[in-house]
């Protein structure tokens, strides 16, 4: 088994955050961090994966860490900054 340096992994058994018990889980797991706020979320590889194609699909959709304001985006509207 592979070292990790962090601390937490070498104590703690570390599950899957979209592990219900039913199996569903598939590889090794690791932290993925969330692109959007770089939270860090444990995950196995089969939902690791699935997590970066859903925020691929959400980004493309509302540019979450982009610096540029999605089209219809209107400070305006309700006060506002992007
Ligand atoms: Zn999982």
């Amino acid at each position: 088994m592979e070292q990790n340096s962090n601390p937490i992994m070498n104590t703690t058994t570390i599950t899957c955050n979209k592990d219900y018990g039913k199996g569903t889980c598939g590889g090794e797991i690791t932290f993925w961090d969330r692109p959007s706020d770089w939270k860090a979320f444990p995950k196995c590889a089969k939902h690791s994966a699935e997590a970066q194609t859903e925020f691929e699909r959400i980004d493309r959709l509302y540019g979450v860490t982009s610096d540029v304001p999605p089209a219809g985006f209107d400070p305006t509207a309700c006060g506002e900054e992007w």
